[in-house]
């Protein structure tokens, strides 16, 4: 099921997907400026978390692969789905880029944990392998 490309808008697929997240973050009205502040707060983690969602395949790894500073509140990223390839760029403020930065920083530290853990199961095992081998008298120079 490919979608069609429209003539008159050049962007990705991707980019035109995330339009309405480039916008609409500047709030208004009189609320208690505390509401106001929890509330764009929350939507701004809402934005950051949907840029990191393909609107193409649905991946939830689209990352950042370039920056550049817009005016003195806003940046243009740059994003890439690892998965289909898929990549756009979109114009958001300060806000949302710190808090993508933050999912990043997680997500990044979620890799490591997990690198942790593998690295540590497969000592765990290679330990007990060795640990039967001396047991059987069974080291052998190929073991090396
Ligand atoms: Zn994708």
């Amino acid at each position: 099921m490919a979608e069609q490309a429209d003539s008159s808008d050049e962007r990705s697929s991707w980019t035109r997907s995330h339009d309405h997240l480039a916008s609409g973050l500047d709030g208004g009205g009189a609320a208690d400026p505390m509401t106001v502040l929890d509330a764009r707060s929350a939507a701004l983690d809402e934005v950051a978390l949907d840029l990191t969602c393909c609107g193409r395949c649905g991946c939830e790894l689209v990352h950042p692969v370039g920056s550049e500073r817009v005016g003195a509140r806003h940046w243009r990223v740059e994003l890439r789905c690892p998965n289909c390839e898929e990549g756009g760029t979109i114009v958001v403020e300060e806000g949302v880029v710190d808090r993508l930065d933050l999912l990043l920083e997680h997500g990044m530290a979620e890799i490591a944990l997990a690198l942790c853990d593998a690295v540590e199961e497969h000592v765990a095992r290679e330990v007990g392998d060795w640990a039967l081998r001396l047991e059987g008298d069974d080291v052998h120079p190929e073991h090396f």
